[in-house]
């Protein structure tokens, strides 16, 4: 497979950036990811993936838009509440790039049918809600050996994970380390800035497209956390797994 003159012109500016090649765009192209719930960190996320070329998204989630959503999510209109956040997404995505393809998978990711949706992506990123569906979507990647790119928002914070089973701590225990053993209230959803969402779907589409293309350094142990009311920004390392952990102790 080669680049189209077509292809050349719409990648030109990321085919110019330091590392980037013709192959490393085939790459891209070639590739897929299993993108779990579309929270707003999740859409953002899947235009930024659609934008660079990954050519096969599988959208995951259960959920309509609703109103709410308008002021969180940067894809989605009036025209589009009531309907299938997955429907909208999947037409707005092949739209922007008619050189991908887009499954829209209207049902939530659980334990059931991990198997078989992870088995249809090379790597995973979630914008699931639920911290405990964030859980169960590291247990299933850790299982499966496939990487995952979380990100949580906490407030005017949010912090951004790319977990790479064999070389990374699980999000069980990576919550742990952050003291997030009690998850953030029900109800703390409602409490997200776009702008900030959009930050940090952005940053998993950056690590996602690091990870296929090899470029760069992904370590493994390492959490990105912002805090955009201070403007601070913090990189944790050495996120360890604790050696009971039935996902990280297996891989000591
Ligand atoms: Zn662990």
């Amino acid at each position: 497979m080669s680049l189209s003159e077509d292809q050349r012109e719409r990648y030109k500016s990321q085919l110019s950036l330091p590392g980037m090649s013709e192959a490393r765009q085939e790459k891209l192209l070639s590739s897929s990811i299993v993108l779990l719930g579309l929270d707003p960190c999740g859409t953002n996320c899947a235009v930024n993936l659609a934008q660079a070329g990954i050519g096969k998204i599988i959208l995951v989630d259960q959920d309509l838009v609703v109103e709410s959503d308008l002021s969180k999510h940067s894809v989605f209109t009036s025209e589009d509440i009531n309907y299938p956040k997955v429907d909208i997404l999947k037409r707005k995505l092949t739209t922007l790039n008619p050189d991908i393809q887009v499954r829209n998978c209207f049902f939530k990711f659980d334990t059931h049918n991990a198997d078989h949706l992870l088995g249809e992506g090379e790597l995973v990123v979630e914008g699931l809600e639920s911290w405990q569906d964030k859980l169960v979507a590291s247990d299933s990647c850790m299982q499966r050996k496939k990487a995952l790119i979380h990100s949580g928002l906490l407030s005017f914070s949010f912090h951004v994970f790319s977990m790479i089973p064999g070389r990374s701590a699980c999000l069980r225990c990576v919550f742990a380390r952050l003291g997030l053993e009690d998850f953030p209230p029900d109800g703390f959803k409602q409490s997200v800035l776009g702008a900030i969402a959009s930050l940090a779907g952005a940053f998993q589409a950056a690590e996602a497209i690091k990870l296929i293309t090899q470029i760069g350094t992904i370590s493994g142990n390492h959490l990105l956390r912002f805090d955009v009311l201070r403007s601070e920004f913090d990189d944790m390392t050495e996120l360890i797994g604790r050696s009971d952990c039935p996902d990280c102790g297996r891989w000591g």
